[in-house]
């Protein structure tokens, strides 16, 4: 069993099938000399886009420096109007960098939404496996409703700009996914959206690409029915294949001129699964191929304690907010034994900054997560 799951470095494999421009750091170096790009930043803002940018110079230059832009970023940046460009660079080196250095402001670098805790799929390596979570009549089961999602979208935005629309279970399940990203259409630098594909239809689909999301992530581990159904239990490879299909026939017919980014990514479990196979099966399909590392989700609860003290880098990186309003710091905890309230009750900043959060970043920077369950037996850093 390995030791530690590095968050900041759980991308195993990539590949991306979509260009990018190899002028674009150059591109953004000159933005920053543009006065009518600059004069909406405060002081504090442009300190921070500097640094990037003095990192980025860095990095052409092939030196360390703290802050790399990668492929994904710059696929990114490239869906983004110029005037947007520095406001993302500024928002992704908050992302990157201060989970890295534990530096907080007042918001969460990322919000992930859950549109629905409740999943038709039972995946060997997800905590849907714990029945007395994902039962039917469980306490932890539902989904959002608009007003919730509504009330969550005008306390984040202007304040958060990647979202994520994705946490605990299926966001197709939610009934309302169509008017929720209605709502939120071009109200953030990134909005993301990860689903299974197994509910995918021609409504839906046109839900996210008339609403202008940003990325979809499509979650499939393999490229052959017998592993796929094998590892994503309940699911159909073909079914999930049809649908994806679909999303790509409808967006080269209707939406040629829309810049989303789409992505198969699978969870590396088994030895069975091959980023060969993966990558050459799937690039017909979409534009980008990942493989993430297998963190043990399923059973947050049951592990021993284990040795690790270095903090948790996802506690400067990003909050999720539950179907029911409850916010936690993460969903290794999808119990929510670490539940910080509910944001009905609080802005964000008022949660992000609460004694109980701080407390949470208190007890890991000072080498006692082993403190704190789940943390304590928790692999993530
Ligand atoms: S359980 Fe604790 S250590 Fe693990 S991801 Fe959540 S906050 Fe981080």
């Amino acid at each position: 069993m390995k030791k530690v799951y590095k968050k900041k470095d759980s991308f195993l494999e990539r590949s991306f099938l979509n260009t990018v421009d190899s002028n674009l750091i150059k591109k953004i170096q000159d933005l920053r000399s543009n006065e009518n790009q600059i004069k909406k930043f405060s002081n504090y803002e442009l300190k921070i886009i500097d640094k990037a940018i003095s990192d980025c110079d860095d990095q052409l230059l092939n030196k360390k420096s703290d802050f790399n832009i990668k492929n994904n970023s710059l696929a990114e940046i490239q869906t983004l109007p110029e005037n947007k460009i520095l406001d993302y660079l500024f928002h992704r080196y908050r992302y990157e960098i201060f989970p890295d250095k534990k530096i907080t402001d007042n918001y969460p670098p990322l919000i992930q939404i859950e549109p629905s805790s409740v999943c038709n799929y039972r995946c060997v390596f997800c905590f849907m496996t714990d029945k007395k979570f994902s039962h039917k009549k469980s306490s932890h089961m539902g989904t959002m409703s608009l007003d919730l999602y509504k009330e969550i979208i005008d306390k984040i935005e202007d304040k958060v700009q990647f979202v994520t629309l994705a946490s605990r279970g299926e966001p197709l399940v939610n009934k309302n996914l169509g008017q929720m990203l209605s709502y939120s259409k071009d109200k953030f630098l990134s909005l993301k959206i990860n689903t299974n594909a197994s509910l995918l239809n021609e409504t839906n689909i046109h839900d996210i690409l008339s609403n202008n999301v940003s990325t979809v992530v499509f979650s499939a581990d393999a490229a052959d029915k017998n592993l796929y159904e094998k590892l994503r239990v309940r699911g159909k490879f073909e079914k999930v294949i049809k649908n994806i299909k679909l999303f790509k026939d409808i967006k080269e017919k209707h939406y040629r001129e829309q810049k989303i980014i789409t992505r198969v990514s699978g969870v590396k479990f088994s030895k069975d699964q091959k980023f060969t196979d993966m990558d050459n099966f799937w690039r017909e399909y979409v534009d980008q191929i990942a493989f993430v590392d297998y963190n043990p989700w399923e059973n947050s609860y049951e592990k021993a304690p284990n040795n690790i003290s270095e903090a948790c880098s996802d506690l400067w990186r990003r909050m999720f907010i539950w179907w029911d309003g409850k916010v936690n710091p993460c969903d290794v905890d999808y119990k929510s034994e670490l539940l910080l309230g509910n944001i009905r009750n609080y802005k964000i900043n008022e949660i992000w900054r609460s004694e109980k959060y701080e407390l949470l970043r208190f007890k890991h920077l000072n080498k006692n997560r082993q403190q704190v369950k789940p943390c304590a037996s928790c692999y993530v850093t």
